[in-house]
């Protein structure tokens, strides 16, 4: 079965809705299913099903291992980010890991554009492909 993720218009469609916090019934869902997505393979939207979560993952203190991991749903634009989060390894390079913590407050809080928009952009481009999907 092709992954509609990867294909659809609709998903690189730059101008589409809002990004949703998981919440309600799906709240606790999404955030276990959150907590998996660096574990090696790919794990479905519990929410809608239609796609894969992407995630990020920032090392705030790069020294411990520990960092933010921000997750979301290119389908239904549900989202979630996982403070305090150590990974061990990730299966991703990350194109922010050079800057320091103020300057990644800056990119994150001021832009340009929102970062969650900027994150799903990258993984169109390729940039948070996950080693295991290469
Ligand atoms: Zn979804």
């Amino acid at each position: 079965m092709a992954s509609c993720a990867r294909n659809s218009g609709e998903i690189m469609n730059e101008t589409h809705p809002k990004w949703v916090e998981a919440g309600g019934e799906f709240q606790v869902p999404f955030m276990l299913a959150a907590r998996r997505v660096l574990q090696g393979k790919p794990i479905r939207c519990p929410k809608c099903g239609h796609a894969d979560l992407r995630f990020y993952f920032h090392a705030m203190k790069p020294a411990l291992g520990q960092g933010t991991l921000w997750v979301w749903c290119p389908a239904c634009r549900t989202k979630c980010h996982l403070p305090r989060v150590t990974p061990g390894e990730v299966p991703q390079v990350d194109p922010f890991g050079g800057l320091s913590l103020e300057e990644f407050a800056e990119i994150e809080v001021r832009g340009p554009g929102s970062f969650q928009d900027r994150l799903n952009r990258l993984w169109n481009e390729g940039v948070l492909t996950p080693s295991y999907k290469v």
